[in-house]
């Protein structure tokens, strides 16, 4: 932060578990912090009452019916200014005014607005993973060439970017041996796997340990969240695959761990609650109130570990197969999973039916580089279409 004035920051997917918390670790802290620019899908009553309270400079809404009706309910009320589409959302999250950004947006949806904070040099608060699998060589081509800040809010890369000296010339140069992904497994660790198939949305949803978006906790209960993770850190890390390791530890106290050559393992802990790894990001080198009660150790008891289950879970040997071949892989099976996970929350395709529709998609795509945003696109539309074609068939 520049001397005393507040950091103006852009929330975008404000409407959403992490854009909520976001916002009540900023609303702690008004002389720190103030909202610049706040965005939603489709929420637009929800996206009116958070301009009512915080009174941004912009709102943006996806679509123009979204954007006239947020006009509408804001009328006299408040002098935000209201933006729509992609446009809007790539200007609140690049123009000079704005010094951070949080990327809470899910899904691909993200990734131009995500990109182009990170070309204009922004700090960016990265909570969309999907942004960062789907286009890893082009954001870290960008952030070399801009300088921007990523600061990762995903609680297991928070907790290793914690656990790692900062800055952080390289994992071996650091003394790093392995960093130690955790996950809780979900809320199909136990269940039996010949019921799997019979799983519903609302029961898939009912995450033990985290409150979330439906998109991450299918993500959480197929551990496709734990394979997009799993690239996530190699990009952010700059680690090779065969430097993490996935670890099941379902109480979820642990985010996750760094082994070090010397013998030392170092752990992040504190209680499931994201706006630890938000306030963190935001202040970060400095520590702020985040409004998350300290972790009681005697209460907690005990701390489990174990090892992932493959047969169980074929998302983890999916998301490290795509990373392994590289070059469009992951950008495929982000897009293949999407559509998956779409429609598995519709009804139209079974709980295990998720990673086969995505491995017969990654199966068939062609594996290319990623020369650039339009390849991306090009790449994760493809896939797509690839994948309603799987999903139709299965
Ligand atoms: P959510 O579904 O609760 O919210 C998503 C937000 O994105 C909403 O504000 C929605 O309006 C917006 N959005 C959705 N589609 C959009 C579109 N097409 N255009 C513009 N905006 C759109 O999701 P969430 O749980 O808050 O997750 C957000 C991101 O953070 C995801 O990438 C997720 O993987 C990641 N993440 C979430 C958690 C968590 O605890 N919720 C933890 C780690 C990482
Ligand atoms: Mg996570």
């Amino acid at each position: 932060m520049q001397g005393n004035s507040p950091q103006a920051v852009t929330v975008l997917g404000s409407t959403g578990s992490i854009g909520v918390s976001t916002l009540d670790v900023l609303a702690r802290h008004p002389q720190k912090y103030t909202v610049f620019a706040l965005t939603a899908n489709e929420r637009v009553a929800e996206l009116a009452q958070q301009c009512r309270r915080f009174n941004p400079r912009y709102a943006v809404v996806a679509s123009e019916a979204g954007a006239k009706e947020l006009r509408e309910l804001l009328a006299g009320e408040v002098s935000t200014e209201i933006l729509q589409g992609v446009e809007g959302l790539c200007h609140v999250a690049s123009t000079d005014e704005v010094g951070a950004v949080m990327a809470a947006i899910v899904g691909a949806a993200g990734l131009r607005p995500t990109l182009a904070a990170v070309e204009a040099g922004k700090k960016i608060l990265l909570a969309n993973k999907e942004a960062l699998v789907m286009a890893g060589p082009l954001f870290l081509r960008a952030l070399r060439v801009s300088g921007a800040q990523l600061l990762p809010i995903d609680s297991e890369h928070n907790a290793i970017f914690q656990c790692l000296p900062y800055p952080c010339g390289g994992l071996e140069e650091v003394g790093v041996e392995r960093i130690l992904l955790t996950g809780s497994g979900g809320p199909f660790r136990t269940r039996e796997t010949g019921d799997l198939h019979k799983v519903t949305p609302d029961e898939a949803c009912a995450h033990p340990n985290w409150s979330m978006g439906r998109k991450i906790s299918v993500d959480s209960a197929t551990m496709m969240n734990k394979g997009l993770e799993f690239i996530e850190a190699c990009y952010l890390f700059n680690a090779r695959p065969e430097q993490i390791e996935v670890v099941v530890h379902p109480q979820s106290i642990i985010h996750s761990m760094v082994q070090y050559r010397d013998g030392s393992l170092l752990a992040q802990m504190g209680n499931p609650d994201m706006r630890t790894p938000i306030a963190h990001a935001l202040a970060f080198p400095s520590r702020i109130d985040a409004g998350v009660p300290a972790l009681d150790l005697i209460a907690q008891g005990r701390l489990d570990f174990e090892a992932p289950d493959h047969q169980r879970f074929p998302c983890l040997r999916l998301a490290r197969e795509a990373i392994d071949v590289g070059g469009s892989a992951p950008t495929v099976l982000n897009a293949a999973n999407e559509i998956a996970v779409e429609a598995f929350l519709q009804g139209r395709l079974a709980f295990t039916s998720i990673a086969a529709a995505i491995e017969k998609v990654m199966n068939s795509a062609p594996t290319v580089e990623l020369t650039g945003l339009e390849a991306v696109e090009a790449i994760d539309l493809n896939a797509r279409e690839l994948a309603q074609q799987a999903v139709g068939a299965l």
